[in-house]
């Protein structure tokens, strides 16, 4: 490794690379504090059908840190993932909506609701996760197929024939599975038959400029047919406006996600939105 890095070796000693070392080593150690003391929570964001009743909601974690505010998960989630601590964090936030799940379930209302969890690569190729998943459903008593996991296209890059493997393992518990951020990688069309999934979710670069942008609006007719086709539901992320919404339906998306509806919010908002918008 030294002798590789050669002549270049002083780069090691940039200040600058030396501040972002620095930086990076201090998230981590805030993170394993911001853990303990409970400074991480949970956003839901409703997901609606064509209606617009809520169907169920996308869980979406924050961190609220102490001396720098909330911090998006698109700035700690790498570091927890290059650290491992996104197994304790994945853990919490798969037993926070399994909790929430298991609230609702008596209400005729809220029961119905499913919610959908991200689950990072790292996270789903630990050899321990799919026991981990089937502990936290049972220890909580959640409906399994209320529970939907979000798993993206390049996560099924690295290693398709055990994700399969684990998918049917968890997939006979019930639990549902929908592919994130879809068209924004390099999925197989033949490993996409043969996984378990019950959503393909079209990223929201796609639906941004499906009104201006042709190639935007192919793409996005594309996946609705491929969804068709394979007999899965097909989810819009980022939906903002109405003309948006109307050429959805009109291309025959099943259900739809984005400001329009609502940004992500505390549980007692999506509960409200739902007594407003309905349930069903
Ligand atoms: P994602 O799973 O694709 O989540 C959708 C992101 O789009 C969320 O950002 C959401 O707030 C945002 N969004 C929703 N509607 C709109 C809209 O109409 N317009 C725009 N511009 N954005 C919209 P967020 O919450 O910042 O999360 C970013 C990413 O961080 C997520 O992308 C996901 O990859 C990751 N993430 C979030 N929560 C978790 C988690 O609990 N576990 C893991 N492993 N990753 C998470
Ligand atoms: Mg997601
Ligand atoms: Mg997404
Ligand atoms: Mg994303």
């Amino acid at each position: 490794k030294a002798k590789s890095a050669g002549r270049n070796r002083v780069r090691f000693f940039n200040p600058q690379m030396q501040e972002e070392v620095t930086a990076r080593a201090n998230l981590e150690a805030d993170m394993r504090r911001g853990l303990r003391e409970r400074q991480f929570y949970v956003e839901f964001q409703p997901v609606v059908d064509a209606s617009g009743n809520v169907t169920g909601a996308e869980v979406l974690v924050r961190w609220r840190h102490p001396k720098k505010g909330v911090i998006s998960p698109a700035d700690f989630i790498p570091v927890a993932e290059a650290t491992g601590l996104i197994l304790p964090l994945g853990r919490w936030i798969l037993e926070s909506a399994c909790q929430q799940l298991v609230a609702w379930s008596r209400d005729p209302r809220l029961g119905r609701l499913k919610l959908a969890v991200n689950i990072s690569a790292s996270q789903f190729h630990h050899p321990e996760f799919v026991r981990d998943v089937i502990e936290v459903l049972a220890d909580t008593g959640a409906d399994p197929r209320l529970l939907e996991l979000e798993l993206t296209e390049s996560q099924l890059v690295e290693d398709a024939e055990a994700m399969i493997v684990n998918m049917n393992r968890l997939r006979d518990q019930g639990v549902r599975f929908s592919l994130d951020d879809f068209g924004t990688g390099y999925s197989s069309l033949s490993y996409l038959k043969r996984l378990p999934l019950d959503h393909l979710k079209i990223d929201q670069s796609f639906v941004r400029d499906l009104l201006v942008d042709p190639n935007d609006a192919a793409i996005v007719r594309t996946v609705i047919a491929l969804g068709r086709s394979l007999d899965l539901e097909v989810i819009a992320e980022g939906v903002e406006n109405d003309a948006q919404w109307q050429s959805l339906q009109a291309l025959g998306c099943d259900l739809y996600q984005g400001y329009l509806f609502s940004r992500p919010v505390a549980v007692e908002v999506l509960q409200q939105l739902c007594r407003q918008r309905g349930s069903d």
